[in-house]
């Protein structure tokens, strides 16, 4: 350390660095974490930082409590007024097209070996917004290969049942959700799908003609939450698109489950990195604006202008900063 001049000033310049890098690692706390999530959510992310870092569902004091909002099951039988949550079917990108709600998001991902269908709504939306939806779009669903659920939640599952046992479709759910799923009655909404691809921590690709998912093992938001990886095309550029499969703190307060939320998100922000992602997704269409950007995409788009959806890699990696401090901050409020 006390050669030459130069050496001596690298050696101090990088003891320097050195020492910063260890005092920005100091230990995080609430507060810290909070306020690096509300950076990393910048204007893109802030209704999602406000749902789960300021306003947990969750929140053991002050909060809404419970699983009410974006709850799972609407009233036993009843269905909202279609004028609350009907949304038309769009075609976003060349080989992506969004059949969900207003509320919800489906979506029909084309392949050349069939349709694979991402999330299916409650059971009162399947046909309106994905059997008809498809039909409107001129894609037949009997061409439905593959149904992803991203999560054993009425909103994203309870159009699974009908979209297998018509057009035998595969229904693929992580092991954790389909224990859950299996356990319900014959009578629940939409039915009860039969197990057919079951995935597990590792996660799995599902290769479909000339279009490959990446299967993400995202579990937090419920045990068996998968997440995406997968391309989509907008006038000849491929993208990648990052779709996080489970959002919302409405599982009971425990600290091991916000840890293992926590890794979930740094793991998929991983998978996200290594793919190059350009684009968030997102299954509830009030954290990545879907019904929004589904519609800006229809519009014609001057020279530069950009797809609605394509950011870059540092913006989607921003998402997954935000809700894994947005994690570690409930963990660490968590007796
Ligand atoms: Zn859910």
């Amino acid at each position: 350390m006390t050669a030459g001049i130069k050496p001596h000033l690298l050696t101090i310049v990088a003891f320097t660095a050195a020492l910063s890098t260890t005092s920005a690692q100091a230990p995080a706390t609430p507060d810290s974490l909070l306020v690096a999530a509300k950076r990393a959510a910048g204007q893109e992310y802030a209704g999602t930082f406000l749902r789960i870092c300021v306003a947990p569902d969750n929140a053991a004091v002050g909060g809404r409590g419970g699983a009410g909002r974006g709850g799972t099951t609407p009233g036993a039988g009843t269905v909202p007024d279609r004028a609350t949550w009907y949304a038309r079917p769009y075609k976003v990108f060349d080989n992506l097209y969004f059949v969900g709600t207003r509320i919800h998001s489906a979506w029909a991902l084309t392949t050349s070996q069939g349709i694979v269908i991402i999330d299916t709504l409650f059971d009162y939306a399947v046909e309106p917004e994905i059997v008809e939806g498809l039909m409107t779009l001129k894609l037949n669903p009997r061409d439905i290969k593959y149904v992803l659920i991203s999560h054993a939640h009425g909103d994203h599952d309870q159009g699974a049942a009908l979209l297998q046992s018509r057009y035998g479709a595969k229904v693929v759910m992580g092991d954790a959700d389909w224990a859950s799923t299996l356990q319900r009655p014959a009578t629940a909404a939409g039915g009860v799908p039969k197990r057919d691809i079951s995935v597990g921590a590792d996660g799995t690709t599902l290769a479909l003609g000339d279009t490959t998912i990446q299967i993400v093992a995202t579990p937090g938001h419920t045990p068996g939450t998968l997440s995406y990886i997968f391309p989509v095309n907008e006038g000849g550029r491929r993208l990648m698109v990052a779709y996080s499969g489970g959002t919302a703190f409405n599982f009971p307060r425990q600290r091991e489950t916000f840890a293992v939320y926590r890794d979930s998100q740094r793991r998929l922000a991983e998978a996200a990195r290594a793919a190059g992602a350009t684009v968030l997704m997102s299954n509830h269409t009030e954290f990545d604006r879907a019904y929004d950007r589904a519609r800006l995409a229809q519009l014609p788009r001057g020279a530069g202008d950009v797809h609605p959806y394509e950011t870059d890699l540092a913006t989607v990696l921003r998402y997954f900063e935000m809700t894994a401090d947005c994690a570690e901050a409930q963990r660490l409020l968590t007796n």
